[in-house]
């Protein structure tokens, strides 16, 4: 079946052919690793993991790389305020190495959390640093770009086009540009490839420019080139990457061999808090670990993300995350039956859910179509192991690790079955004392206990 993807660059579905019919080439931009990811943040990630799931699915091998970006990303997308690693390093009084180091690692064990598949490559800038210096070397070469004292800048205006996403153009942007842009620039959407570091700045190599740093567009340019080739097939990121850094890394492949770099340009809609803007100042802004402090397990988020199309914004709010939390537990409820079940399903009536299903993810990741499929399923009133290995199968697109779920009632805590072991040693050992401890203890936390032959049985 075919698959089709809204193409930003087009801004069209369109139908999606991979460029090599055995493996799908794919780059991502990653977080910037300067604080602990955002729920909206992690609705961006969410997204990459479902499409990667859809091609799957559809029997693709992937070659996909993210980058985590811990070097050169001003607090402002266009060249302005501060580096973000050196603010987090004076906040928490630290080296912005250290820094980079601590985020990345809460960064990816978020995505484990939300059982978000990692990308095959995970490119950090800063170990790349030679591999962008010898990318913008070609583009100096090639006549794009003009350099202050400090700054080597790239020329927006030496492109046939500026602006190829957003459809805007150098000319207008002129025409309506505001005074107090960086005077040092020739044209408002030239942007810094390289930038010689002050005194004071700690993430700085020895270059062809002296003690500096690359600019942030440049990673996933050099680093997407470097694993994936001058051309390959899709490109993602979030809809704020759309007017400034997916148009500065086309202007950078542009610059350095003349081409589009990705076939398909796809991005994510933001996810909004309350119908409105996140952040730290209205005191709205949420983890992962402030949505567990608050009882919703990860893949409760996950699940929440479904009632929405990634290309559509999506309004959070804790009433939501409720409605979601009750939908997981009856999906799992409603899985377990099936598992349980020994009625009879016909191949035609599979075949059909199979292909409602394809169709729906297939229809530019349609998820919540997707998600009414699966309810039909879990509905169905024969319950049947057909249907339990059909939602097993949906899960590889869904994420939503069905196969682990048991009954919690059948399964004891881990600390309990250590306690269990322990009393059982213990009256193996004749030591009764302990062995009334620990009962007594287990009694404390809330079960029951029984002796048997076979040593301690306790229940809820
Ligand atoms: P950053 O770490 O700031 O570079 O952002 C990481 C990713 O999160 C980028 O792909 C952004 O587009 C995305 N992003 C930031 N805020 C939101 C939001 N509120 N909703 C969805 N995605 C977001
Ligand atoms: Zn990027």
């Amino acid at each position: 079946m075919s698959i089709k993807f809204y193409n930003t660059l087009s801004r069209k579905k369109e139908e999606f052919t991979p460029i090599d019919s055995k493996e799908i080439r794919m780059y991502s931009c990653g977080p910037t690793v300067y604080y602990f990811a955002h729920i909206g943040n992690l609705r961006a990630y969410l997204f990459m993991d479902n499409l990667r799931r859809v091609l799957k699915y559809n029997g693709y091998n992937l070659k996909h790389v993210m980058n985590i970006t811990d070097v050169g990303h001003l607090v402002s997308d266009a060249d302005e305020g501060e580096d973000k690693m050196m603010k987090a390093a004076k906040r928490e009084n630290k080296n912005p190495f250290e820094i980079a180091e601590f985020y990345m690692n809460a960064f990816l064990a978020d995505i484990d959390k939300l059982n978000v598949d990692r990308p095959e490559i995970i490119a950090r800038a800063t170990e790349h640093i030679d591999v962008m210096e010898e990318y913008v070397k070609k583009i100096i070469d090639n006549g794009y770009t003009y350099q202050t004292e400090d700054t080597v800048y790239f020329d927006t205006a030496k492109l046939d086009k500026y602006g190829v996403l957003s459809n805007r153009n150098v000319d207008d942007q002129k025409a309506g540009a505001r005074v107090e842009f960086d005077q040092n620039k020739k044209n408002i959407s030239d942007f810094a490839l390289w930038i010689k570091a002050p005194e004071n700045h700690i993430m700085k190599w020895d270059s062809f420019f002296g003690k500096s740093y690359p600019g942030w567009h440049l990673e996933c340019s050099a680093m997407g080139y470097k694993y994936l080739g001058d051309h390959f097939d899709i490109h993602t990121g979030g809809v704020d990457h759309i007017p400034i850094h997916h148009e500065n890394e086309i202007a950078q492949s542009k610059g350095f061999c003349g081409k589009i770099p990705a076939n398909f340009w796809m991005h994510v809609e933001f996810l909004q808090i309350n119908g409105g803007k996140m952040s730290k100042s209205l005191n709205n802004l949420y983890t992962l670990a402030d949505l567990e402090e608050k009882g919703f397990e990860p893949l409760v988020y996950r699940m929440f993300n479904y009632t929405s199309n990634y290309r559509a914004q999506i309004n959070f709010t804790f009433e939501a995350m409720e409605a979601a939390k009750v939908a997981l537990s009856r999906l799992r409820e409603g899985y377990l039956k099936h598992q349980e079940g020994t009625e009879d399903v016909s191949d035609e009536e599979i075949k059909s859910y199979e292909e409602r299903f394809l169709e729906a993810i297939n229809d530019d990741l349609n998820m919540p179509v997707a998600m009414s499929v699966v309810w039909d399923v879990i509905k169905n009133p024969n319950k049947s192991k057909k249907l339990q290995n059909l939602l097993l199968k949906f899960d590889e697109v869904l994420g939503l690790n069905l196969k682990d779920y048991q009954k919690e009632e059948n399964v004891l805590p881990e600390e309990i079955q250590k306690l269990v072991a322990e009393r059982n040693e213990a009256r193996a050992n004749k030591n009764w004392a302990e062995s009334d401890r620990i009962r007594d203890l287990l009694i404390e936390k809330g079960y029951t206990v029984k002796d048997s032959k076979e040593g301690t049985i306790v229940e809820k």
